[in-house]
């Protein structure tokens, strides 16, 4: 259900930085809003009597239970939201403790990031609040495939380690999701002093290509619950699309796992001059599907990926099962945040 309330940021009191570090807290922000807290939350107070009687309405309808996990707390109700002010946004969860007297017209939000640095708020400042719901109307939804629907950063990983060992080089798993995040090219950051050899990064080029097939056969699958979160949605009546900066090297699990016919239109490298974040594939695909941008939300996992949603005028939804995380995403203007593409469905009003 759509709504949106204004409230007025207040002085923090610091207490709740012990509760969003708490494992069980963050895990419960995980699976009901894709947000790992920012250590604190930020405190608004709702601004107005139409607002708060609007916020009295929307808590007796209640929000998702987060149950206590020790002995010491209480039970929480939360609501994914958007955070709004001037031109920037981001995600963030309304976290209501079940304690008596707690403060009706107050506010307190979890995001994956600080809130007051991120947007620029000082105390008394005015933000809007909104239900991170999909945009009414939806007909189509788009999925990046790597790291979205399909499980195969580690696989990256695995293949430029096997690749660079044998040259000195130590590939973290980190350099390889910074990479893919913010589409930077990878082998020059991993290679220090010879960064600018091209003939040596060709060399690793061809010896990535020449291992890659056995370790996608062996090591990269479908996210768990993919299938039944694109039935819910084509049941619903949504259409389908994939739109992705690779050239499907990795379509043969979605094909193994009976994925590839939920989707109308397929875009990958072959069909774009440009890549994303460049909005060209998003809107071909669009185009191949019939629908407008603004009935429209991209699903990715990457800061990429939701500044191409962006740019084309989709609503942005990212996953945190691939390279990019809250932070990363938020940054960019991530729309909404769930922890895997099994946690869809019920972003877009489908119960789940
Ligand atoms: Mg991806």
């Amino acid at each position: 259900m759509q709504w949106e309330l204004d409230g007025l940021v207040e002085p923090g009191a610091g207490q709740a930085r012990g509760f969003t570090a708490l494992p069980w807290v963050r895990e419960a922000f995980i699976v009901h809003a894709g947000i790992d807290p920012w250590p604190g939350t930020l405190n608004l107070r709702v601004a107005g009597d139409a607002d708060a009687e609007a916020w009295q309405g929307i808590r007796s309808r209640g929000g998702a239970v987060v149950p206590a996990g020790d002995a010491a707390s209480c039970d929480a109700e939360t609501w994914p939201v958007t955070v709004t002010s001037g031109a920037r946004s981001a995600p963030a969860a309304i976290a209501l403790p079940r304690v008596p007297g707690y403060p009706p017209a107050r506010l307190e939000l979890v995001s994956p990031v600080g809130l007051r640095d991120l947007l620029e708020l000082a105390d008394g400042a005015r933000v809007t609040v909104a239900a991170a719901v999909a945009p009414p109307g939806l007909a189509a939804v788009v999925f990046d495939v790597d790291g979205t629907l399909v499980d195969s950063i580690g696989a990256y990983h695995l293949v430029a380690s096997r690749v660079a060992e044998p040259h000195g080089y130590v590939v973290e798993a980190d350099m390889v999701r910074r990479a893919l995040d913010a589409d930077v090219p990878f082998w020059p950051q991993i290679l220090g002093d010879r960064a600018g050899d091209d003939a040596f990064i060709a060399t690793l080029r061809t010896a990535t290509r020449a291992a890659w097939p056995d370790i996608l056969r062996e090591n990269v699958r479908c996210f768990d619950g993919a299938r039944a979160a694109l039935q819910v949605l084509r049941d619903a009546g949504l259409r389908l699309g994939i739109c992705t900066a690779s050239g499907g090297e990795t379509f043969a699990a979605l094909e193994a796992a009976g994925l590839f016919g939920f989707f109308d239109a397929v875009v990958t490298a072959a069909d774009v001059t440009h890549r994303k974040p460049h909005p060209e594939g998003l809107v071909q695909c669009l185009a191949r599907l019939g629908v407008e941008p603004s009935r429209a939300a991209y699903v990715g996992d990457t800061a990429v990926d939701v500044r191409a949603s962006r740019a084309a005028g989709l609503w942005p939804v990212g996953v945190l099962t691939g390279a990019g995380d809250g932070a990363s995403l938020a940054a960019v203007g991530v729309r909404r945040l769930v922890r895997d593409v099994a946690s869809l469905p019920r972003v877009f009003g489908l119960g789940g």
